[in-house]
C-alpha cells in the first residue's frame, strides 16, 4: 500500500505536494519522493524515510514548477532499496516521464520477462517500472498518451492506481476493479488527484469525486478531462482500506471511513455482548471502532493504552529481546483506568497474533481483571496479492485455526471478530463490489493457485470521452 498524489497548479506545486504527502504518510513510511516539471526540466528528490526526514525548505524550494507528482512507499513488491523509491523518472524520445503507483500487479513477472526477452533492461525490482516500460513501448506505436495507457491497461493484471507525468501533463488511471482508491480535487488554480480525500483537506482543496474504476483522467494547464477506459460488471475495492489502511477522516468511494469503523464497533457489541467496565481502543486505529462499541453497549469508552506518537521506523532496537519489548515503548497502559477492571480491547485486525498477545499480556500486567478482545475484521485466513502486506498462510494465526484456539494463543478471556456479513453491511457496498480475498481466500481476479470470482471487464471504444461534471 502506498500513497500517491499529482497536482497541476499555476501557483507552484512542491509545497502542496509535500503537505498532501504528509496527509498520506499513514499509507507508507519507508520512503518518500517528489518530481516536478518546470520549463522542460525535471526536478526530483526522493529518499528512504518519513516525509519530515526526506524534505526540508531548501529542497522543496528547488523543486520548481507548476506540475508534479509525489509518493510515499510501503513496500510490497520490490525490496526496500533506494532504487525502488518513487517517483521513477525516465527520459524517452525527448520526453520526460515520471510515474508513481499504488498497488500490486499479479502478472508483473511474466510481463517483465517478456520485455527482457526483447532486450529491455530494468533498473529496479518494482512492478511500477514494468508499467512505465509498457506505456513507453505503446507510446512508440500510438497517437497519444491516452491511447498508450489504454493499451497498457489491457496488459496489466492486478491492482493499480497510477499517476504519470509526461512533460507538463498529468495522467491518472485506476484499475478496472478500482481495488485501490484514487480521487480528484480542485485546488485554487488547478486540479489534483490523490489516494485519499484527506490530501485535499490538507490543502484546503475541494474534493470533487472518486475516480471511477477503469477511468483515465488528464490534467494540464487547460484543465481536466476524463475518459472511461474499461467497464466492468462489478468492482473490487479492498475492504482493508475501510478496516485499517485509510485514515478515518477520508471518504473512499463515497463512504466516510470513520462511519464504517463506528458501525463495525456497534455490530461487534451486538454480535458478542460482554459484561465489562471499560472499552478501550488499541490506538490509534481502534478508536473509531471503540466509539461505536461504547455507544451501542453503554460501556464507558476509556483509553486503557496510550501510544507514544514519536516512535517511528528509525527507532533503534538492536537485539531480539529489545524488539520483543517494542510494544512497551509504543503503547503504555493507564493503570488507573484498567487495574481491577474487566476491559474490552478493540483492534482493527489480527495478522500473526504477536501484537495482540503482547498487548493483552501488558494490560494484564497493569492489573486488568479480564481482557475481552474484539476485532474489526473477520479472521485473516489468506494472503493479499494486491498490495497489502499480509503474509503467507503459514504465518497467519487464523489460517486453519478456529477462533477458540486463537483466543487461547493470544491469552484473551474472550475473542470475537466481526462477521463478514456485518463488515460488508457497514461499508454500504454490495459484496460483489469489494475485494475480501484475505478474509475468504477468493479473489476478484485470476491469481495462480487461488480461487477467484472474476468480474467481467470490457474495454470501451477508445473514442468514448466525457467531461468532468463540476
Ligand atoms: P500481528 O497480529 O502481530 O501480526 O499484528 C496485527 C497489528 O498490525 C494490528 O493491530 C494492525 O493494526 C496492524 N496491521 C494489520 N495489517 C497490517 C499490515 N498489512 N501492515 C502493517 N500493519 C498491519
Amino acid at each position: 500500500m502506498c500513497g500517491i498524489v499529482g497536482i497541476a497548479d499555476a501557483e507552484g506545486v512542491s509545497f502542496p505536494l509535500y503537505y498532501a504527502l504528509f496527509a498520506l504518510q499513514h499509507r507508507g513510511q519507508e520512503s518518500a519522493g517528489i518530481s516536478t516539471f518546470d520549463a522542460g526540466k525535471l526536478h526530483n528528490h526522493k529518499a528512504q524515510g518519513l516525509i519530515a526526514e526526506v524534505f526540508n525548505r531548501d529542497i522543496l524550494s528547488r523543486l520548481t514548477g507548476s506540475v508534479g507528482i509525489g509518493h510515499v512507499r510501503y513496500p510490497t513488491t520490490g525490496e526496500n532499496r533506494p532504487e525502488n523509491n518513487q517517483p521513477l523518472n525516465f527520459s524517452f524520445k525527448g520526453h520526460i516521464f515520471s510515474i508513481v503507483h499504488n498497488g500490486n500487479l499479479v502478472n508483473s513477472t511474466r510481463l517483465s520477462s517478456e520485455y527482457e526477452d526483447e532486450g529491455h533492461i530494468f533498473a529496479t525490482t518494482t512492478d511500477t517500472e514494468v508499467i512505465a516500460a509498457i506505456i513507453a513501448r505503446e507510446l512508440t506505436r500510438s497517437e497519444s498518451m491516452e491511447e498508450a495507457i489504454n493499451l497498457c491497461m489491457q496488459k496489466l493484471k492486478g491492482s493499480y492506481s497510477v499517476i504519470a507525468m509526461l512533460d507538463g501533463t498529468i495522467y491518472a488511471f485506476r484499475d478496472p476493479l478500482g481495488i485501490k482508491p484514487l480521487c480528484i480535487g480542485k485546488t485554487e488554480n488547478g486540479y489534483m488527484v490523490a489516494s485519499e480525500s484527506v490530501a485535499m483537506d490538507a490543502l484546503g482543496a475541494q474534493f470533487l469525486r472518486d475516480m471511477k474504476p477503469g477511468e483515465l483522467i488528464r490534467i494540464d494547464s487547460e484543465g481536466i478531462s476524463c475518459r472511461q477506459i474499461t467497464r466492468s460488471n462489478h468492482t473490487g475495492l479492498c475492504i482493508f482500506e475501510y478496516v485499517y489502511f485509510a485514515r478515518s477522516d477520508s471518504v473512499i468511494d463515497g463512504v466516510l471511513v470513520y462511519d464504517v469503523r463506528k458501525k463495525i464497533g456497534e455490530m461487534l457489541h451486538q454480535e458478542a455482548p460482554v459484561q465489562a467496565e471499560i472499552i478501550s481502543p488499541v490506538p490509534d486505529s481502534g478508536t473509531a471502532f471503540a466509539t461505536g462499541y461504547s455507544e451501542a453497549s453503554g460501556i464507558p469508552f476509556k483509553e486503557g493504552l496510550i501510544k507514544n506518537r514519536y516512535i517511528g521506523r528509525t527507532f533503534i532496537m538492536p537485539t531480539q529481546k529489545l524488539r520483543e519489548n517494542a510494544v512497551r515503548m509504543k503503547l503504555n497502559p493507564v493503570r488507573g483506568h484498567i487495574a481491577g477492571k474487566s476491559v474490552v480491547l478493540v483492534d482493527d485486525s489480527i495478522v500473526r497474533g504477536t501484537t495482540s498477545r503482547r498487548i493483552i499480556d501488558l494490560v494484564r500486567e497493569f492489573g486488568a481483571r479480564e481482557v475481552h478482545f474484539r476485532v474489526g475484521s473477520p479472521p485473516i485466513i489468506a494472503p493479499c496479492y494486491l498490495g497489502v502486506d499480509l503474509p503467507t498462510r503459514k504465518e497467519l494465526i487464523a489460517h486453519n485455526r478456529p477462533p477458540e484456539q486463537v483466543c487461547s494463543r493470544i491469552a484473551a478471556d474472550s475473542l470475537h471478530h466481526i462477521s463478514l456479513e456485518a463488515l460488508i453491511r457497514a461499508t454500504g457496498h454490495a459484496p460483489e463490489d469489494l475485494c475480501c480475498g484475505c478474509l475468504t481466500g477468493c479473489y476478484p481476479l485470476e491469481i495462480e493457485g487461488e480461487r477467484s470470482n472474476c468480474r467481467s471487464i470490457d474495454f470501451v471504444d477508445g473514442t468514448y470521452q466525457m467531461k468532468l461534471e463540476i
